[in-house]
């Protein structure tokens, strides 16, 4: 099994930089509040650098005049919460069940399946993914996923 203990910090920065080249041509910057560090889960690192990458593109495509996306990574007692909150319309509440169905895009060239993929790999790793809006701001989502109790 390729799964073992990874530090959630480490691979937002890993991933940070890669989406940095598609934010600036968009004028979105990317900040990083990490409460705490490291942040080790059992996981296959590429497949939780996917969901990370899929999220923050969302996000980045979410605000074509430019912005801010905040990620903020925490511990909630044996929990990992990483939030990526970003400053674009959010989602109409009655559009909250169909986001997330395969397919379902509203973008022209989207595919639909950015988020499916990301579902699917945070539940494989025994965690869960929820969407909400944020007052003046735009979507939130925020990943939860079981922390390790061991040292990376
Ligand atoms: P795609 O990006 O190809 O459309 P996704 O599964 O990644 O597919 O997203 C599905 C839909 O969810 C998007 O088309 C968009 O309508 C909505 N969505 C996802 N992330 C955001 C976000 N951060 N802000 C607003 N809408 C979003
Ligand atoms: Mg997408």
């Amino acid at each position: 099994k390729s799964s073992m203990a990874e530090d959630v910090c480490e691979l937002l920065n890993q991933v940070c930089p890669l989406l940095e080249t598609q934010g600036i041509m968009s004028n979105v910057q990317i900040i990083r509040d990490y409460k705490v560090a490291p942040l080790p889960v059992m996981c296959d690192a590429n497949q939780l650098k996917q969901v990370f990458i899929n999220l923050l593109k969302n996000a980045i495509e979410a605000m074509p005049a430019g912005g801010q996306i905040k990620i903020v990574a925490d511990l909630e007692g044996d929990e990992i919460q990483i939030t990526i909150i970003d400053q674009g319309p959010g989602i109409p509440i009655e559009l909250m069940n169909r986001i997330g169905q395969p397919f379902y895009t509203t973008k022209p060239n989207g595919t639909g399946l950015g988020l499916v993929v990301s579902y699917n790999i945070v539940q494989n790793h025994g965690g869960s993914i929820t969407i909400a809006n944020m007052q003046n701001e735009g979507a939130a989502f925020t990943i939860k996923l079981p922390c390790v109790r061991k040292e990376v």
